[in-house]
């Protein structure tokens, strides 16, 4: 089991690395706050204005959603959520291009923490 969890996440990473070779500086958590913006889920909400191409993209690609489609599976119990600087705050993840995350979103990549 941890050996798939552990492969899948490398395929990922370096997915996402080739997706986006010279990006943008990250943006994890930038124009992330509790007021305006993007989706809102869970009284916050991730300020989406400030995306590039290339976060838009990966979002989409991984079919990235504010709001779990499956409450099992969401954000800030995933492998690769990175706790916002702040509580009541979108966090990020460690995938790069995907901006702010909810911490009840979701996305194809998602893989259980621990
Ligand atoms: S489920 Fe959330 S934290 Fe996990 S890979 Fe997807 S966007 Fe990142």
């Amino acid at each position: 089991m941890n050996d798939n969890k552990l492969t899948r996440r490398e395929f990922l990473l370096r997915a996402a690395a080739l997706g986006a070779a010279a990006a943008a500086a990250p943006a994890i958590m930038a124009g992330c706050t509790s007021g305006g913006g993007g989706g809102t889920a869970g009284g916050i909400t991730c300020d989406t204005s400030g995306l590039s191409d290339a976060e838009r993209t990966m979002r989409q690609s991984l079919n990235y959603v504010d709001q779990t489609p499956n409450p099992a599976q969401r954000c800030d119990n995933c492998q690769l959520w990175v706790e916002p600087s702040a509580a009541g705050q979108c966090g990020g993840c460690q995938l790069e291009n995907l901006g702010p995350v909810h911490p009840a979103g979701w996305c194809t990549a998602w893989v259980a923490a621990g």
